[in-house]
């Protein structure tokens, strides 16, 4: 019936994705794609960034839109307007450099305003999320902080052109493969109809509409749920883009009525190794160690979970959940991921994060974490690199040196930690 017809098409449109993908990874935009004779765009720099240069990429970049099954007319049509965007290159070679400690970010994404517009939203909108909510099982609290954080519930969705912003993105070819298929499919979404030209805007990034699809997650997540036909996620009314991350969480397993993450109090000595997302445990075993949450009562039950310290054993305490590891999917930051949990826990009416962030401190900047990888490194320690980014094993590394000093392992690394390795 039309299950399985519909079972086809989604095999179908898998298999071109796939197809898509391997075609623009195997061989990026080179002048040399070209069939010019007159040597034309011989020579053309991805990192010239001029309009003229962006241009030719635009005419080079046709002959693999066009391979990847985008109308010629469609791409002539609205690659016409696109235009390159300096301030698009800017803002994505800026974004390494830039940081804000948790709670200076918590205190803007879980704002006393943010969580009464929520709770508007939330009833505003009640009849829309209970249906989502039915059809995709996920709590209707979660998508309405997604859609909070992304675009403060539709009132900042994004202006900039993002054919534009895209095209810029390829062109500048610091990620070209992965702009270049964003870029397709974005096209493919004006050749389907589903967004007039004009309207097929966003961030720089190139994330669209309500909660900030990039089009590969729009081609493969976004429902039509108001049935007009299109997969609207730009358009005043939120139905299809908050039924489309609905359908995103429950893709990556969201599981109703589980919390993302709980608040806890860590007992008097205890083992710091233990505080790593590497180490699950069933609840009843945490519950054994001591863990109690911050909001009074026992541990409830629960699936296996880790504890998380986003900023060091001086701050709150977490035990996160399955559900955690599905907003990840959103965006991989501790800060954006109990952002949005936290703030879907206020909206819902649940209390502050209770224990103290530790404000006396600062982020380290770029430089200054590449310094700590490399103080860590020269004292025997693995830190995965020099490369600023703190993954796990800079982590381990930090814990490593803190267990040696006779300090708390807690692995973060604070200003006091990089002065003392100093
Ligand atoms: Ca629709």
């Amino acid at each position: 019936g039309q299950g399985r017809g519909k079972a086809a098409r989604g095999a179908a449109s898998e298999m071109k994705r796939l197809l898509l993908w391997l075609m623009l990874l195997a061989s990026p935009v080179a002048a040399q794609t070209i069939d010019d004779p007159e040597g034309m765009v011989m020579g053309v720099g991805r990192e010239d960034g001029s309009e003229a240069g962006f241009r030719n990429w635009v005419a080079a970049f046709r002959i693999k839109a066009l391979e990847a099954g985008v109308p010629a007319a469609t791409y002539d049509g609205a690659m016409r307007t696109a235009s390159y965007l300096p301030m698009v290159v800017e803002r994505d070679r800026k974004q390494s450099e830039f940081t804000k400690a948790i709670w200076d970010y918590l205190d803007i994404a879980v704002s006393d305003d943010r969580v009464a517009l929520g709770a508007k939203a939330l009833t505003k909108n009640a009849d829309l999320l209970a249906r989502i909510e039915a059809q995709y099982g996920v709590d209707r609290e979660v998508v309405v902080a997604i859609w909070g954080l992304e675009s403060a519930y539709g009132t900042y969705r994004g202006d900039t052109d993002t054919l534009s912003a895209l095209a810029t993105l390829a062109y500048d070819g610091r990620r070209a493969a992965f702009f270049e298929v964003q870029l397709v499919l974005a096209l493919e979404i004006l050749s389907d109809g589903h967004v007039e030209r004009g309207a097929l805007q966003g961030s720089w990034a190139g994330a669209m509409g309500h909660t900030q699809f990039m089009p590969s997650s729009w081609a493969e997540f976004a429902v039509d749920f108001d049935g007009d036909g299109r997969r609207d996620i730009w358009g005043d009314d939120p139905a299809d883009a908050l039924a489309s991350t609905a359908n995103y969480l429950a893709h990556w397993g969201w599981t109703k009525g589980q919390p993302w993450g709980l608040e806890v109090r860590l007992p008097e000595g205890f083992d710091y190794d233990q505080t790593t997302e590497r180490v699950k445990k069933p609840v009843a075993a945490w519950r054994s160690l001591g863990l109690v949450p911050m909001a009074g009562g026992p541990l409830p039950d629960g699936p296996e979970a880790s504890i998380l310290l986003p900023a060091g054993h001086t701050g709150p305490a977490f035990l996160i959940f399955p559900n955690f590891q599905v907003i990840e999917k959103y965006n991989l930051a501790d800060a954006y991921v109990i952002g949005i949990g936290h703030l879907g826990d206020r909206i819902a009416g649940g209390p502050p994060i209770a224990a103290g962030w530790p404000r006396q401190w600062r982020a380290l900047t770029l430089e200054e974490r590449k310094e700590l990888q490399a103080l860590l490194v020269a004292q025997g320690l693995d830190t995965g690199g020099v490369d600023g980014r703190v993954g796990p094993r800079t982590i381990a590394a930090v814990k490593a040196w803190q267990k040696d000093r006779g300090l708390v392992p807690d692995g973060y690394p604070s200003p006091d930690v990089l002065e003392a390795l100093r």
